[in-house]
């Protein structure tokens, strides 16, 4: 029998083994094929590391195609540090050269436009026809253009939200820099779910830090937060009670009344509690869904997410598809890079365990969201999660402690900055 026979019999009988009451999948598509064929959908946290996950580990017995229309990857995560001035654009930009080379991936630079679940291809905006024998999306988020009145897609330069990060990100650092010396800045926060539940307040802290630095120590930054209350609350409030006093001001729910309009013209803010006028920066972070692909291939739920197995991140609608990162429904995991990076790994171990038969362990998962207040002062928050029938459960959670040592949270940022190097070669090589 030669290799690849054996390698396609094999691939048969554990792709349906695997997948034996769970989904009637039909005749695995690998049968008289030269390779199973991978197609990956989004090449952020949650694509490029199943991309490269799967490739890799594979060594050249399957075939993967990364979709992805950007040439450049530029990470929300550490975006908030850009904005504080602590890293450069550059430091957040990566390039997919690298990674496709070295792994044998085929980029395909291109959005992806349709999902054909019923003749397992994905459509491209220019027209290709991409077919796969298991897919993997990870689209991240898009934001609800209609959720906050007043404000909508044409006002994102007016009022920035810098929620995905490129362009946005630098119009959000010179508007902050422009800000004056006694000038108003309103963030008005998301409702759960959201990529990055501590995102909004390490944006505050660097907020206050840049204007700290620049000795406008008479600005307000007020949060609107539709939420009762945020993650690390206690961390993030003792942290600007004691680097930054009297400058940030979070509004719950029952204060402020909600959001009942923003006029983007003016830099007006009005609550039912108070209207904030000529406000110098206003940053819209609206609610979120997961990204159109997954939503209009009819992957998605009611919550605008998309359920999965918590053991694989296997689609609970389609057997053959693997969703990753914020646009699925990952139970007690929060919607962060690290949390995307650890679920395509399990995703990436599930799909060769089918194409290949390699050996699938039980899966398990971790996260850790750090978050910088001022110059080494982190904090964080994690744990390990394991798969339950009903969802993905944190079973080992840790947070920083209120009044930890000043060499404790500086030894935290160095953590945090260890991580991102880790994650990006973990991604991009
Ligand atoms: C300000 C901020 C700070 C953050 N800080 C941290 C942090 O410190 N730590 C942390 O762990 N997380 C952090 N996050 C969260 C983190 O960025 C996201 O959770 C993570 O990027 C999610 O990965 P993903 O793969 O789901 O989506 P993304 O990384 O956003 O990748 C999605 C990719 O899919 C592509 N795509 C979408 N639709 C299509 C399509 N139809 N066809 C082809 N490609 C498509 C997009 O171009 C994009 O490249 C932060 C987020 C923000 C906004």
């Amino acid at each position: 029998m030669s290799p690849m026979s054996s390698l396609n019999r094999r691939a048969l009988l554990t792709g349906l083994g695997a997948s034996a009451g769970v989904f009637a999948i039909g005749s695995p598509a690998v049968i008289g094929q030269a390779k199973p064929r991978v197609v990956v959908i989004g090449g952020g946290a949650g694509g490029g590391t199943a991309a490269r996950y799967i490739a890799k580990d594979s060594a050249g017995a399957l075939n993967v195609t990364l979709v992805e229309p950007s040439r450049q990857f530029v990470t929300c995560f550490h975006s908030n540090l850009v904005v504080g001035g602590y890293k450069q654009m550059a430091d957040i930009s990566h390039s997919y050269e690298k990674m496709a080379a070295a792994n044998g991936i085929t980029m395909a630079h291109d959005m992806a436009a349709r999902i054909d679940r019923d003749r397992k291809v994905v459509m491209l905006a220019g027209g290709q026809a991409l077919p796969y024998d298991r897919l993997v999306v990870s689209p991240g988020i898009d934001l609800r253009y209609d959720s906050v009145p007043g404000w909508g897609r044409e006002h994102e330069t007016a009022m920035p939200h810098a929620w995905k990060a490129g362009p946005q990100t630098t119009l959000l650092v010179n508007r902050l820099n422009a800000v004056p010396n006694g000038g108003v800045i309103v963030m008005i926060a998301p409702p759960n779910p959201y990529r990055c539940p501590p995102g909004p307040y390490e944006r505050v802290s660097m907020f206050a830090h840049v204007l700290k630095k620049a000795g406008k120590d008479r600005c307000k930054i007020f949060i609107i937060d539709p939420k009762e209350n945020f993650s690390k609350q206690a961390l993030f409030q003792e942290g600007w009670d004691r680097h930054y006093p009297g400058m940030v001001e979070w509004l719950g729910p029952k204060i402020h009344e909600g959001v009942k309009s923003v006029d983007p013209k003016t830099g007006t803010v009005v609550t039912g509690f108070e209207t904030y006028k000529d406000a110098a920066l206003v940053n819209v972070i609206p609610a979120q869904f997961a990204g159109e692909i997954v939503r209009s291939a009819g992957l998605a739920n009611a919550s605008g997410y998309c359920p999965i197995d918590p053991a694989s991140m296997r689609s609970t609608i389609d057997a053959n598809i693997f969703i990753v990162g914020d646009a699925s429904i990952a139970g007690d995991m929060p919607k962060s890079a690290f949390s995307a990076n650890s679920q395509a790994k399990v995703a990436a171990m599930t799909v060769r365990g089918e194409l290949t038969g390699s050996r699938v362990f039980p899966a398990r998962y971790t996260n850790t969201c750090w978050s910088l207040i001022n110059d080494d002062d982190a904090i964080k928050v994690g744990g390990q999660f394991e798969p339950r029938p009903d969802k993905i459960t944190s079973t080992v959670p840790f947070v920083s402690q209120l009044r930890e040592s000043a060499d404790l949270r500086k030894q935290t940022q160095a953590e945090n900055i260890g991580w991102y190097a880790g994650i990006v070669a973990d991604i991009f090589t």
